[in-house]
């Protein structure tokens, strides 16, 4: 009974019947994204992440689970080559993106490569239109045809966007500028969409709101790696969820099993009662279980 009422709510289930053409290939098993081993260390002495694997596959939506501090916008910057800026180093490990390694690629040549990302806070142009805003997301694009394609799937993808297009991006409602920044990410065709917690600070329906969009880019073709404190709503629409803590991958597994794990309730979704401050905490109260760090 209450599998049949989750999945009519399962928003996968809703979209895949109107996009199955497109969302339902014979085999999908190629890697859109993979980090090995990867180490990254800021102003060469504070060691962050400490030798992270993910995987994502094509098509498939991975989430990202991580307390603040965790390593989780570390790990997305090193994917995106946005480390320089912020004095950060990938010192081991590899990112390979279709294939292609880009550990040693600059930011724009990995857009160019395939890889579009939303990054936290809703990173808009506050001050020019929610059209220009879209256009800026082309800049790697010289295709005018193409860039037109892509301007109206954003739109349909986005309806509430269509009568917004000449107002000025800063003015919108938190959630309107969630959906520029995603639509923006959109406008490079990216084979992968990297989200840094989409769901911040958004009143719950809207969440639901971003996460529906979320699966219906999904099934448009897009694989995505969704970075989220908001484990309910990550988990429910991944195929796959990693769990980071301390710059470390401590569990991972189907997303629906991880909604169902005993630690991650406790803990993420705060089902449980002892008030423990960490994951691994959680993990030692349980008598070390065997699949801890
Ligand atoms: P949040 O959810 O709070 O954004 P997070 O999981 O994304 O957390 P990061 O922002 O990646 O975590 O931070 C991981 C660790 O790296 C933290 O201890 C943070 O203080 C440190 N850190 C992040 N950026 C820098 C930097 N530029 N220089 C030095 N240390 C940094």
């Amino acid at each position: 009974m209450m599998g049949a009422a989750r999945s009519r709510r399962d928003p996968r289930h809703r979209g895949r019947r109107t996009l199955s053409t497109q969302t339902e290939p014979a085999a999908r098993t190629s890697t859109a994204l993979a980090v090995s081993n990867l180490e990254v260390v800021y102003r060469d002495v504070i060691l962050v992440l400490r030798g992270v694997s993910l995987t994502v596959p094509e098509g498939k939506i991975v989430a990202l689970l991580g307390a603040n501090g965790a390593g989780k916008t570390t790990l997305l910057r090193a994917i995106t080559g946005l480390l320089d800026i912020h004095r950060g180093k990938i010192t081991k490990g590899s990112v390979h993106l279709d294939g292609r390694d880009i550990t040693r690629d600059d930011a724009s040549a990995i857009v160019r490569a395939g890889l579009g990302q939303v990054m936290e806070g809703r990173r808009i142009f506050a001050e020019l239109s929610v059209d220009e805003n879209l256009r800026t997301g082309a800049f790697t694009r010289r295709d005018k045809a193409g860039i037109q394609a892509s301007y109206e799937r954003a739109m349909d993808l986005f309806p509430v966007l269509q009568g917004r297009r000449k107002d000025t991006a800063g003015y919108l409602s938190g959630g309107e500028q969630q959906m520029v920044a995603i639509a923006r990410a959109l406008m490079a065709e990216p084979k992968i969409l990297l989200l840094d917690e989409p769901s911040l600070g958004l009143a719950p329906l809207i969440v639901e709101q971003i996460r529906d969009i979320i699966v219906q880019v999904n099934q448009q073709g897009t694989s995505v790696l969704l970075v989220e404190q908001n484990a309910t709503m990550a988990l429910s629409i991944a195929d796959t969820g990693y769990v980071l803590e301390h710059g470390r991958v401590v569990k991972d597994g189907p997303g629906k099993v991880l909604l169902e794990d005993k630690d991650i309730r406790e803990f993420y979704l705060g089902m449980g009662d002892t008030g423990r401050r960490s994951f691994r905490d959680v993990k030692t109260y349980r008598r070390k279980k065997s699949w801890g760090a």
